[in-house]
């Protein structure tokens, strides 16, 4: 086996500058010039737009608008749309680079993009989010397009956005252009199966991993941090395949059951109960952050990034992490998982299935046609499959990570592509 001994890794644990020094190492590992770390590292282009709104008041508040395509090498930049107050142009850029790399790994004709705007949807009303999210899509007209940049939501911005964006899009050109964004309520070409995409990909690269380690899924044991649209999917298509979930959590606590959670009775309480676990008498309440600690077989951080740092690896038991949220391992927490021999499979393989299924909608769009739902499933799955494979072979081929072989694949990928495509 070739052997490179790792780097020493910066002391530094922002979930955007881990990203940066496992790209460093994959970058090392390859040996990829000066030059092209130079082509992968900028971004191709960076957008800054400033955009008067009337708010309900009737006075005009100017928001700062962001669309970073970090690279089209692979092909147009895919990335979604982030409304929140911390959004930063440094955030967007870094957030644009992690889905190139993303794209690549599950081998999907994108390349990676990322905007944002600084607001708080929490205290906009509903025509102050139409209007500002239509002032941006008009500000970017000449950035977005089917063939260059498809958006699609992140934090704070969701089906109801897209459709705005959509429609502002398709009016600037005069014609209904549904492939510029993805992401889209059903009813507007949005895909079948989207919904439960990621949930679906962290179940398969879950039970890819088991299968690796000799787990048998029907006596796995699951826990699940965050129970929104990643955790609670993936929990439910876990259970399906006969795994035990033991504890969930969201924002109101974490819930334990040694005998195993409902989860469909569990995803009914949360939709009646506001969107909370509060309450929920399926399992009793722990800890929160003790979840983490369980002795499970699976560990599925499904929240946000930054939980699993240097502070608290060495407390995991789990044998395996399957990385639902993005960035919720730090890179100095890396170091302790793999010295424990915990199994960490990677946020930009794991939690690719969204993306996947995205191009499918944007490829349905194209083709003026709609896939069945059983059709999208298997194309996600298999997807998902061969990209774990792909990774698992490229880990032990280099004797690193699963994450930063994933890094390995997709920088190898974007790079091998440039230079056919060539430079000036
Ligand atoms: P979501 O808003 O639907 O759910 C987030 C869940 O996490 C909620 O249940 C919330 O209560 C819970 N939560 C928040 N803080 C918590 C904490 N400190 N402890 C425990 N629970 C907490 O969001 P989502 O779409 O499921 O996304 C979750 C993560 O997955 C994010 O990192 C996101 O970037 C990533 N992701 C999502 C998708 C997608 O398709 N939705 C795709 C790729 C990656």
């Amino acid at each position: 086996m070739h052997y490179i001994e790792p780097a020493p890794i910066a002391d530094k644990e922002n979930p955007l500058e881990s990203m940066m020094s496992r790209f460093d190492e994959a970058v090392r590992i390859l040996g990829v010039s000066d030059e092209m770390y130079q082509i992968l590292k900028v971004p191709a282009r960076q957008v800054i737009v400033g955009l008067p709104v009337t708010m309900d008041n009737g006075k005009i508040e100017v928001f700062e608008g962001y669309r970073v395509i970090h690279s089209t090498i692979l092909g147009p930049g895919k990335g979604g749309i982030r409304f929140d107050p911390a959004v930063t142009l440094d955030e967007v850029r870094a957030l644009a680079a992690w889905m190139t790399w993303k794209c690549a790994v599950v081998d999907i004709p994108f390349g990676g993009a990322k905007g944002g705007i600084a607001c708080n949807p929490r205290n906009m009303s509903a025509g102050e989010m139409e209007r500002l999210m239509r002032a941006y899509a008009s500000a970017m007209q000449d950035i977005f397009g089917p063939d260059k940049d498809i958006p699609a939501p992140d934090m704070g911005t969701g089906p109801r956005e897209m459709a705005w964006l959509m429609d502002e899009y398709s009016k600037s050109k005069g014609m209904t252009t549904h492939g510029v964004v993805t992401g889209k309520p059903l009813v507007l070409g949005g895909s079948l199966g989207r919904p439960e995409a990621t949930g679906r990909g962290v179940m398969v690269t879950a039970l890819s991993g088991m299968e690796k380690l000799g787990i048998n899924p029907y006596k796995a044991t699951v826990a699940v941090q965050g129970f929104g649209n990643v955790g609670s999917w993936a929990a439910k298509l876990l259970t399906e395949k006969g795994s035990k979930v033991l504890a969930i959590s969201d924002i109101s606590g974490a819930y334990f059951n040694e005998n195993g959670i409902n989860i469909n009775e569990a995803i009914s309480y949360r939709d009646s109960n506001n969107g909370s676990l509060e309450g929920f008498i399926g399992a009793s309440k722990m800890v929160a952050e003790d979840l983490l600690f369980l002795d499970v077989d699976v560990l599925i951080p499904a929240a946000r990034e930054d939980v699993i740092t240097a502070k608290n690896a060495d407390k995991i038991k789990a044998k395996m992490i399957v990385e639902g949220a993005n960035g919720p391992t730090s890179a100095k927490a890396d170091v302790i998982l793999n010295a424990k021999g915990i199994l960490a499979i990677p946020d930009i393989l794991a939690n690719a299935g969204g993306v996947t299924v995205s191009y499918f909608e944007w490829v349905q769009n194209r083709m003026g046609f709609k896939w069945e739902l059983d059709r999208i499933n298997r194309r996600c799955e298999r997807a998902l499959k061969n990209a774990f494979d792909n990774v698992y072979e490229i880990s032990q081929k280099h004797g690193v990570s699963m994450r930063i072989a994933a890094y390995i694949i997709a920088i190898d990928k974007v790079a091998t592509t440039y230079k056919y495509r060539g430079g000036y």
